[in-house]
């Protein structure tokens, strides 16, 4: 360890060697680790698996509920099947575990059912872009006015999915399909990297691009998130100048009213995912989250609806204009990804729209209204 440290001292001066450094620690602690304990052997799973009585804990400590006693009993006779299924979903948090009155490894049992599909696994995700440039934002700037691009909606989540991992495909295909922008970051895009089509492809190689219409974007790690803020923040500087220093409000308020971007998190995992969803709500954009975000619910206190109170001001008639406070939530949990994906259109939708924008948002957000969940919206 003291090695290591040394060579880390050394290369401080040289931070362009910094990855290099990384890499080559983690090779050396690799090396280092007893391989013989990563894996269960073949008679300590079967020890394990002897153990379970069915008692169901685990069952109801499970955040997907996942049945691991019905595995257990299949394994004890002989079949590995059901773990594959569960491994599939299981998000290795461990509170099944905790739970256990037997102490068994039942993450490692998952793992070392599952293997084949494990090792089966790759994905395609490069390292994040970082920050979407000036340049970029004066491009799409008219376009996003004019409803051409109908909003930027951002899978920033964990990977606490309610169901399986290619959910987050099938909800985001059709706003890239239909020209929205889709800026991801952390595990979402780790996650986007590794679901492929039938030929092979994955969201980013399907819909590339930069920041523009139709184009999947990977900022970086989930601690890029500033990076997709940073851009809502420069299209109200570079749009609306609205100047940068000590005018969070301001910009705060343009973002809310003119700029249909919304976050997106289908597996709302960590007190870090809702504290980030917590920091996009603040800038004026709404956060869609999955079933496990009810948990993060909060109460935004503000003054109450009246119809006096609420108004924006028309800046052609030079007035002022009693609405209804739009959009009318800034973190709205859904159930399925039906519900996910309408709610997500329908939250682009801002009271400032231009005309020709407010049109094409609401033919989206009615078309994947009625393919998604049936019918016309109830608003
Ligand atoms: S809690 Fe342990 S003993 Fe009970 S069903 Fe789950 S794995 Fe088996
Ligand atoms: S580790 Fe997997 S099986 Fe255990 S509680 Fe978490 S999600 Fe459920």
């Amino acid at each position: 360890m003291g090695k290591t440290i040394g060579v880390l001292i050394r290369y401080e001066k040289a931070p362009e060697k910094i990855a290099e450094v990384a890499v080559r620690v983690a090779q050396e602690i690799f090396k280092r680790k007893d391989k013989s304990k990563l894996f269960l052997s073949a008679e300590e799973l079967n020890e394990e698996v002897e153990m379970c009585t069915q008692c169901m804990n685990c069952v109801f400590a499970c955040p997907h509920s996942l049945r691991v006693d019905q595995a257990m009993k299949k394994v004890q006779n002989g079949g590995f099947s059901m773990f594959k299924e569960l491994e599939a979903i299981c998000i290795a948090c461990g509170r099944c575990e905790q739970s256990c009155p037997k102490n068994i490894r039942i993450i490692d049992v998952i793992m070392q059912t599952s293997l084949d599909q494990l090792y089966a696994k790759t994905g395609k995700t490069r390292t994040g872009r970082g920050p979407i440039q000036d340049t970029e934002i004066r491009n799409v700037g008219q376009p996003i006015v004019f409803g051409q691009i109908p909003g930027v909606i951002a899978p920033v989540g964990c990977i606490n999915y309610p169901d399986k991992m290619e959910s987050i495909r099938e909800i985001l295909e059709p706003f890239l399909k239909r020209k929205y922008i889709v800026v991801t970051s952390g595990c979402h895009a780790m996650d986007i990297g590794m679901l492929k089509d039938e030929e092979g492809q994955t969201l980013y190689e399907k819909y590339p691009g930069s920041f523009d219409a139709g184009g999947m974007v990977n900022v970086g790690s989930c601690v890029s998130n500033p990076h997709i803020s940073g851009a809502a923040i420069k299209i109200a500087n570079i749009f609306a100048m609205r100047p940068l220093r000590g005018n969070y409000a301001e910009i705060a308020d343009y973002i809310l009213n003119r700029v249909g971007a919304v976050g997106f998190s289908w597996g709302p995992y960590s007190q870090k995912a809702a504290s980030i969803a917590t920091g996009f709500n603040r800038l004026g954009v709404p956060v869609v989250v999955g079933p496990h975000g009810t948990k993060y619910r909060r109460a935004y206190i503000g003054k109450p609806w009246k119809k006096d109170k609420w108004w924006v001001y028309d800046i052609r008639r030079k007035h002022k204009v009693n609405i209804e406070p739009a959009p009318d939530a800034l973190l709205v949990a859904v159930e399925t990804k039906g519900e996910a994906i309408v709610q997500l259109a329908r939250l682009c939708i801002r009271p400032n729209d231009t005309n020709q924008g407010r049109q094409i948002k609401l033919t989206h957000y009615i078309e994947l209204s009625k393919e998604y969940m049936g019918g016309l919206p109830d608003d």
